[in-house]
């Protein structure tokens, strides 16, 4: 495995460390490569892209995470022998240099030091390695990406700010949220400073923050008295953008998390003949298959690819993978994807307008297409009890593959019956938390090969019990007070998270902005093509209802293609 993609599931530190343990003392050293030949070709390839200069400073102390430090110092130096324009420099904790840089946390990786305050307390693993990746090209060019609503907003900016975001290697919703705040960075080099920080590298700082799920993100406006603010969550970079420049927390609107847009003030109009909304199976899916029938496609995706895939710990019923981690997985449909049609994360839809052609306002763009195809997906059920609010993201979590590394040595219960439910449960018992499922009633409706799996890993169950209520003080969960529904009984059962799986309930306010005809359970209603009651419009996946599997989302996301495509081209509402 590279260490562009990292299972954490069986790991404490990174496992993937060829060679001798010394860290490296020069950036020219010769000798044995560290990153295996292919991930080399791979960043050389990226590397082609390089336009300037990059200084990458490393610092450890011989004392402190030295697998860490170890993993950091040949990964860079690798990079370094790569290409003459990045210059590795590699100094101990104690240096004078790292006193003057403000460095004291090992391992620590500055990105051009003189020129931007972008640093990682912790090296860069997992999902990580492709964050740094990216920011290391634009700190190259100098540029950062931003939108240009985004960067208009920053230049406005006249005091500076500090943001730290906390992460996992394997959260899929943290490298968005670091891109956000690095981005930041390179577009105000004098006034933002960004920090990201392993969370399980550096647990003191985690805990001092009191970090119990990632992405968490503090912004702090270091010179004023203005009071940090904490956020949870990955955000859209309007968002992001939005909070740090006023130091106020954006409300959330009707539709979800985005700040609200004035529809219809979006700068750009784009013509294709497919928009999919939602970047999971289905959506990717759907886009690639209108591409190939010839159509002209986009996929927006409000968050990051993978929907509930992308934090499914392992997946192990999609047909040719005997078991692969739903990341890796989604990793690989998008990219598929991406060949043959624009995929688009962070694009939350605003607003859509049904006429002769369907608008769709996206941030600053405006598609008008001939086909909608909804994939929004589902989200997961909250269990509506006391405290669950309050916890959340401290100790409370719906995102095993998120925030269990920070629950791998304590009690933990995950509430919910269903596949969720035993494949978090699996996951939190193989990371090393001692984990109790709660289930209401006296069976699990999951697949019979997890329930044997959880029987084998001698998870604990407590059947035919609810929760009432999680119970915590400042440090986050304590507890949750349980009750039995078969005597009434109740206990507080001490735990230091909640994990809820208690399944999902669809997404759907956008088809009921635009009047599609729902279930009785609240699933957009659909025909065997995947057609909705307005033409033109298909829905596939989760947000359709059915067994919501990822290998029926796939195919569902390749009939509503085709039968987009058969509309297009001999429109049924005209026979
Ligand atoms: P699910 O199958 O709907 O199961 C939800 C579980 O939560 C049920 O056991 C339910 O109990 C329980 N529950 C619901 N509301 C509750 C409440 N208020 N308090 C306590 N418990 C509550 O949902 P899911 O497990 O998230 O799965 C959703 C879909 O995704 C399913 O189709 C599933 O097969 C699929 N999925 C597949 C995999 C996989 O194949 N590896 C993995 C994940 C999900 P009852 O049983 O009593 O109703």
């Amino acid at each position: 495995m590279s260490p562009f993609s990292r299972d954490t599931s069986k790991e404490t530190a990174p496992a993937e460390m060829p060679g001798d343990a010394a860290a490296p003392t020069a950036a020219t050293g010769s000798g044995e490569w560290f990153l295996p030949e292919d991930t080399r070709r791979d960043v050389a390839r990226l590397f082609e892209k390089l336009t300037g200069p990059v200084v990458l400073e490393v610092y450890v102390s011989p004392d402190h995470n030295v697998p860490y430090n170890d993993y950091l110092a040949k990964f860079v130096r690798d990079l370094a022998r790569l290409d003459a324009r990045i210059e590795a420099r590699f100094s101990d904790l104690s240096d004078e240099t790292a006193k003057k840089r403000d460095v004291t946390f090992s391992p620590t990786l500055l990105l051009s030091p003189d020129a931007y305050a972008i640093r990682y307390l912790g090296a860069p693993l997992g999902e990580e390695v492709r964050t740094f990746m990216e920011i290391l090209l634009r700190v190259s060019a100098g540029q950062s990406g931003l939108a240009e609503a985004a960067k208009k907003r920053l230049a406005a900016l006249k005091d500076p700010r500090r943001v730290t975001v906390f992460v996992n290697p394997a959260c899929p919703y943290c490298p968005g949220q670091v891109l956000n705040a690095f981005r930041c960075a390179i577009e105000r080099p004098g006034l933002v400073a960004a920090t990201c920080i392993d969370a399980a590298q550096h647990t003191q700082a985690a805990t001092a923050h009191g970090v119990g799920s990632v992405p968490h993100t503090i912004i702090e406006d270091p010179d004023g008295s203005l009071a940090p603010l904490s956020i949870l969550g990955l955000e859209s970079e309007e968002r992001f953008v939005d909070e740090l420049t006023s130091m106020r927390v954006t409300p959330a609107t009707a539709a979800g998390d985005e700040p609200g847009h004035a529809p219809g003030a979006a700068g750009k109009v784009e013509e294709v003949d497919v928009v999919v909304v939602g970047g999971g199976p289905a959506g990717l899916t759907a886009g690639m298959y209108a591409a190939r029938g010839g159509l002209s496609a986009v996929v927006l995706e409000k968050s990051v690819v993978g929907g509930q895939v992308a934090v499914t710990p392992q997946v192990e019923n999609y047909p040719g993978f005997a078991t692969v981690p739903g990341a890796r997985l989604m990793e690989m449909v998008a990219a598929q994807t991406r060949q043959y049609v624009p995929v688009v994360e962070g694009a939350g839809v605003d607003e859509v307008k049904i006429g002769r052609r369907i608008e769709v306002a996206s941030g600053e763009t405006t598609y008008l297409c001939r086909a909608l195809i909804l994939a929004t997906g589902a989200t997961w059920r909250k269990l509506g009890i006391p405290g669950e609010d309050r916890y959340f993201g401290r100790g409370v979590s719906a995102c095993a593959a998120c925030d269990g590394y920070l629950y791998k040595d304590a009690a933990v219960a995950v509430v919910g019956g269903g596949n969720t439910a035993l494949t978090e449960a699996l996951h939190l018992a193989r990371l090393g938390a001692s984990v109790t499922v709660l289930h209401r009633r006296d069976a699990f409706r999951a697949e019979k090969h997890l329930v044997d799996a959880l029987t084998r890993e001698g998870v604990d169950v407590v059947w035919n019990t609810v929760v009432e209520e999680v119970v915590g003080d400042e440090t986050g969960v304590t507890a949750v007070r349980i009750k039995s529904v078969t005597d009434g009984s109740t206990r507080r059962m001490p735990v230091k998270a909640l994990f809820v799986a208690a399944g999902y309930i669809p997404v759907t306010g956008l088809a009921q902005d635009i009047g599609l005809a729902l279930d009785e359970s609240g699933y957009i209603k659909v025909d065997r093509g995947l057609r909705t009651n307005i033409p033109r419009v298909y829905a596939c996946g989760d947000v359709t209802g059915g067994v919501r599997q990822i290998v029926t989302a796939v195919g569902q996301g390749a009939t509503a293609a085709l039968s987009a495509f058969e509309d297009i081209s001999h429109p049924y509402w005209r026979k």
